[in-house]
């Protein structure tokens, strides 16, 4: 299990059996899947999807009224996240999906709309979802997206490309940004949810990635969409707006996943040099290794209690665009820190597949690029300082 992180939280019994149960599923059904997922590359391993479905871990996060668990604090969705990940942080990512897709129709919708795109995903068995914002000439620059939305009566129509679309292979419904009007750039952007069954949508294959291959990415082309304006969540141009407010807790939910990463690497490690015996005393022993792992274990407490104080803060209503930008920015660098130390330790079984730590590695790349890359995290917090 290794070591957990001292936070001075007092977790109600609610809490504490909930991250108790993300942890034995971590250990006893993701952590085992981990590599065999990663060999097979293009494929979401919709098993463990599924069990975890059974258990109520794909669906924690959406409302009860909408069959979900009802577990909408931020911080006891962070903490289960980072024990999810723990196991596996592209397994973890896919099993909460879901709260990417749920959290912009909460922002945005009415209880309408709620109920209409929500309730299919508080069931046993529910399908996975997609978010569509990136398109090939646009990435950190959101708001310069081009997929256009025309109003036609009753409807809009949507043409345009998205590109690395988490969940497209597999996803029933996706929430796409579009705008109406390029030249108003982030006032022009508006959200609607798309089934995907929607005449004139087409997934295109899936990317070969580097890590965290339990999700599988592929571009989504809209050629004549037609949505009913029903469908679009919140007027036009709220979009934008609407997807910050998504990103303020899934940067926050980055910084859990990562420390999770973070941690797994420190514990694999941490096991390794107490075992490993090089001139006649386990590693350990020796200072630079002792050193590194201390540095390990610090990096792991500085992203887990970011992330506790972002979620804290976020629950009690303050906005926390600089507290969740650092969160992310200092999870997602920490756990690139610590798995590249891990693989060290290990010396050359590091860099075998025979062990995680490689595959960690990899997998922790991710998280300094989704969801705006390092470079914009630190575009955020120096807003905060007075920047431009
Ligand atoms: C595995 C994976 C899953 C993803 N899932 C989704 C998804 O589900 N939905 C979705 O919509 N998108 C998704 N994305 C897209 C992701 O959010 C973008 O890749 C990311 O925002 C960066 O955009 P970009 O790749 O176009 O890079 P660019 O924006 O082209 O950036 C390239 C480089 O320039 C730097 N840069 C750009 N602007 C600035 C600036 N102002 N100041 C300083 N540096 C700057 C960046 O930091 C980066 O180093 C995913 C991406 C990956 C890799």
């Amino acid at each position: 299990m290794g070591r957990t992180v001292r936070d001075g939280l007092r977790l109600t019994a609610e809490q504490q059996q909930f991250v108790e149960l993300a942890r034995e599923f971590a250990a006893g059904e993701i952590r085992p899947r981990a590599r065999a997922v990663d060999e097979a590359d293009t494929e979401s391993p919709l098993d463990v999807w599924d069990k975890a479905s059974g258990l109520g871990l794909t669906s924690f996060m959406i409302g009860e009224k909408f069959g979900g668990g009802g577990v909408t604090d931020l911080l006891t969705q962070v903490l289960v996240q980072q024990e999810l990940c723990h196991g596996d942080i592209g397994i973890g990512n896919l099993i909460t999906s879901n709260g990417f897709f749920s959290a912009p129709v909460e922002h945005l919708g009415t209880p309408e709309q709620q109920d209409r795109f929500l309730s299919p995903l508080g069931t046993d068995r529910p399908p996975l979802t997609a978010v569509a914002v990136t398109e090939p000439g646009s990435g950190s620059d959101a708001a310069s997206i081009r997929t256009s939305a025309r109003r036609d009566g009753d409807s809009y129509v949507l043409n345009g490309q998205k590109t690395w679309i988490s969940n497209a292979p597999y996803a029933s419904q996706f929430v796409i940004f579009a705008t109406v009007d390029p030249a108003k750039r982030s006032r022009g952007v508006t959200a609607f949810v798309v089934p995907r069954d929607t005449p004139g949508l087409r997934v295109g294959p899936p990317f070969q990635k580097m890590g965290q291959r339990a999700i599988v990415n592929a571009e989504v082309f809209l050629d004549d969409v037609r949505v009913p304006v029903e469908n679009r969540l919140g007027d036009e141009g709220q979009g934008f707006a609407g997807l910050m407010r998504t990103f303020d807790a899934s940067r926050i939910l980055i910084g859990a996943a990562t420390t999770g990463l973070a941690r797994a690497a420190l514990d694999f490690a941490t096991d390794y040099a107490r075992e490993r015996v090089q001139f006649g005393v386990p590693i350990i022993q020796h200072q630079a290794v002792a050193f590194r792992l201390a540095d390990m274990a610090t990096r792991v407490d500085m992203s887990h209690l970011l992330t506790v104080r972002a979620a804290t803060l976020y629950d009690e209503g303050h906005a926390v665009a600089q507290e969740s930008a650092m969160a992310k920015l200092v999870g997602s660098e920490n756990a690139m820190w610590c798995t590249h130390a891990a693989v060290q330790t290990l010396g050359g079984y590091g860099y075998s597949r025979e062990y995680p730590v490689e595959r960690w590695m990899r997998d922790a790349k991710l998280e300094e690029i989704e969801e705006g890359t390092s470079d914009i995290q630190r575009l955020i917090i120096s807003r905060g300082l007075g920047a431009r």
